[in-house]
């Protein structure tokens, strides 16, 4: 499931009359959010917010929007009312139960009252609802809370956050019973209009283009106070911030939040995570990085067949970071590229401590020759730091990783001493600081201990841990497409009818996507179709930030990819001096860059390592990319033409010689397998013999 793309926060209103023309407090405010953006509305009456909300609805679904919208009142009740009411624990059937009887004009006039009226009139034990205006107060619905109602006074997540009121109290400052009657309806009346495309948290899975959720603002109070804008109403304050927080969550630590809490209750959104949600609230909104121009693989013009380190110079300069930065968990975080230079919070090690296990001692006090010390009682142990000083001329029992007491500067190894119960003995002269770790001696409070643009490897995270930090701003990691193309192909495994062949790429690509730590989004085989094409190419640049095709790619008569992309993609058409490896195809679909490799799988290999594999690092913030080189003596013999750099097939032997595929014919995907890299000859004519120095590129150093 993916994430989702707009979020918006509604504060209701119970008004029976529309609210004034002038925005005031205590009606309906909107805020809507996506991307950098967010707009706040005012609306007067609920019939107005409630085709405000459809039409924003409807027109997020028909771009492939997924909307995630809050409203500030109970989506259910205590346990057992919704069985009493309509016979099942379901509270989508009080729901509906209560839009029967709820009348909510335009003008905001409605029946609520009687309504609360009727239900309570139901019950032996006095009904549930109360509250009103005076005069208003009957038996059956009075103006306090009555004694022993028949449903219990509070829902279960009202039991944590004691702030929240109850759902019966129908009326005055705070109550919020009387919105939870009519907004339910006006839920109701979204979930009809929309079926399955809008699912309730967390009564329903949460996977539909729009959900809805509960949720209480005054989780954020301070925050609230602390971001409100001056003048600024604080119902307007309240739904920015919260849709602020709702759109700088990250996608998974949102879905884990809509998914949690009381499925027959409902559940305030995010409660237990505050610190999360304010958090969310104070980022900045994520810099959303302006798509890149239309033009910017454009070559100049008279450019032929260009040189690789002229084409990668290009590529490179053409190019900028697109993803965005999430804060993450450090235990989430190996892979992730780092966003913000990380400083260390905390030295490392934060105190001075002791290298071995041992005896301490200040050094002034012993000279050279034997030293018998008398030991102070007790010890220090790592996390169990000895408490007091240790006088001068006294030593004391301290273990690996113990704080240094006060008194002490200098550890003698308890292999190099004879112990009594009350003395220690041993031989000077010893040096001063010996069998000690200085605080801060690796890293020092503040130090930058991971540039922005890092990628994060197991070892880095024991860093960040010991320096104090528990999460980190990485960027989401690129989402790749991969498509192949050609009427030819077919699924790996298929039967295969003449004239067929197996798409060999896609499995390659996807696989060495995901290894570079990207989420790879699959459009599959699409035949040599260009409207076909097309609309997979469509598809795919609403949801991703890159797209890898395979086949397709020179000026051949199917060649569709070629001619889309010129017609509707800005191609272009990239001749570069390479063997193996056809025209590489660059271009823009809707600003997404599209690397249009070569069909052949050997061509398709080497210019996805070449050419994407710097281009995707480079887009996914942590920097163009070099492979790595190693000089090696050549195993074998090559005459090699000037005008073209060749990348043929090779491998290390036992000695590291450097021996390349028996064929280079581009066909042969075995070689591809064979190989453990590949050999780098460059522009210039070449005669290789034997034990010549070459350049060997491994693929590991490719990360493949
Ligand atoms: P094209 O670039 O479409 O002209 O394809 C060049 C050669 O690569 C042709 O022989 C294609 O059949 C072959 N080819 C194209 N795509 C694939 C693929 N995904 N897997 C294996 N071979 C392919
Ligand atoms: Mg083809």
């Amino acid at each position: 499931m993916t994430g989702f793309d707009t979020f918006v926060a509604v504060d209701y209103s119970a008004r029976s009359v529309p609210s004034p023309a002038k925005p005031s407090p205590d009606s309906i405010w909107i805020a809507v959010t996506r991307g950098a953006k967010i707009d706040v509305t005012y609306h007067r009456t609920r019939s107005a917010a409630q085709c405000a909300l459809i039409d924003l609805f409807e027109s997020e679904i028909r771009k492939d929007r997924r909307v995630l919208t809050g409203f500030d009142f109970p989506f259910g009740y205590p346990k057992g009312f919704a069985q009493a009411m309509t016979g099942s624990h379901d509270p989508l059937a009080l729901w509906k139960v209560l839009s029967e009887r709820i009348e909510d004009h335009d003008d905001n006039a409605n029946n609520r009252f009687d309504v609360a009226e009727e239900i309570n009139q139901r019950f032996d034990a006095p009904g549930p609802f109360w509250g009103c205006p005076s005069g208003r107060s009957t038996t059956d619905l009075e103006g306090t809370k009555p004694r022993s109602p028949a449903f219990a006074d509070r829902r279960e997540i009202e039991e944590y956050v004691l702030r929240a009121q109850t759902c019966w109290k129908l009326f005055t400052t705070g109550s919020v019973g009387s919105q939870a009657l009519l907004g339910i309806p006006r839920l109701h009346a979204l979930r009809e209009h929309f079926g399955s495309d809008l699912a309730v948290a967390p009564f329903e899975t949460p996977d539909a283009a729009i959900v809805l959720t509960e949720i209480y603002p005054s989780l954020l109070a301070e925050e609230v106070e602390a971001l409100r804008l001056p003048d600024e109403i604080l119902d307007a304050t309240q739904v920015r911030v919260v849709a602020t927080a709702l759109s700088n969550l990250a996608p998974d630590r949102l879905n884990a939040m809509l998914a949690e809490g009381n499925k027959n209750e409902g559940w305030i959104f995010g409660f237990g995570h505050v610190g999360e949600l304010i958090r969310a609230a104070q980022s900045k909104p994520p810099l959303a990085p302006p798509r890149l121009q239309d033009n910017c693989f454009a070559l100049p013009p008279g450019v032929d067949w260009t040189p690789v380190p002229q084409a990668l110079a290009r590529l490179k300069a053409a190019l900028r970071p697109v993803t965005v930065p999430e804060a993450l968990n450090i235990s989430q975080a190996a892979g992730r590229v780092i966003a913000l230079d990380v400083h260390a919070k905390r030295s490392n090690p934060p105190t001075a401590n002791s290298a071995v296990d041992g005896f301490g001692f200040a050094h002034a006090s012993i000279t050279s020759g034997p030293q018998t010390l008398p030991l102070v009682e007790g010890r220090s142990a790592a996390g169990q730091p000895f408490v007091g000083r240790v006088p001068a001329g006294h030593a004391i029992r301290i273990l690996t990783g113990a704080a240094i007491p006060v008194g002490v500067d200098t550890v003698v190894l308890e292999e190099d001493c004879a112990v009594a119960p009350d003395a220690v003995a041993f031989h000077g002269a010893v040096k001063p600081g010996a069998n000690t770790r200085k605080a801060g001696e690796d890293v020092v409070e503040g130090d930058v201990i991971f540039p922005a643009g890092h990628c994060l490897r197991p070892p880095d995270l024991a860093l960040l841990a010991a320096t104090g930090i528990g999460e980190v701003d990485v960027f989401r990691p690129l989402r790749v497409a991969v498509l192949s193309t050609g009427d030819e192909l077919l699924e790996a495994g298929a039967t295969a009818a003449a004239g067929q062949i197996y798409d060999a790429n896609r499995p390659m690509l996807a696989a060495m996507l995901a290894g570079w730590g990207y989420d790879v989004v699959d459009l599959g085989r699409q035949p040599d179709d260009p409207e076909i094409i097309r609309s997979a190419l469509n598809r795919a640049a609403q949801d991703v930030d890159a797209i890898l095709t395979s086949g397709g790619a020179s000026a051949g008569d199917e060649d569709h990819i070629s001619r889309l992309l010129r017609d509707h993609g800005s191609l272009s058409s990239w001749r570069i001096a390479l063997k193996p490896g056809r025209p590489l195809a660059l271009a823009q679909w809707h600003g997404v860059p599209v690397f249009g490799l070569p069909g052949n799988p050997v061509a398709a290999l080497t210019c996805a390592l070449l050419f994407a594999r710097p281009a995707l690092s480079l887009l996914a913030g942590a920097g163009w990319k070099e492979p790595l080189r190693m000089t090696v003596p050549a195993g074998f013999t090559k005459s090699k033409k000037h005008g073209r750099a060749e990348y043929p097939r090779a491998r290390l032997t036992d000695d590291g010689r450097a021996e390349l595929f028996k064929s280079e014919g581009s066909g042969r995907i075995s070689g591809l397998t064979w190989a453990e890299g590949l050999v780098e000859l460059p522009f210039e004519a070449q005669d290789i013999t034997e034990g010549d120095p070459v350049t060997f590129l491994p693929y590991q150093g490719f990360g493949v």
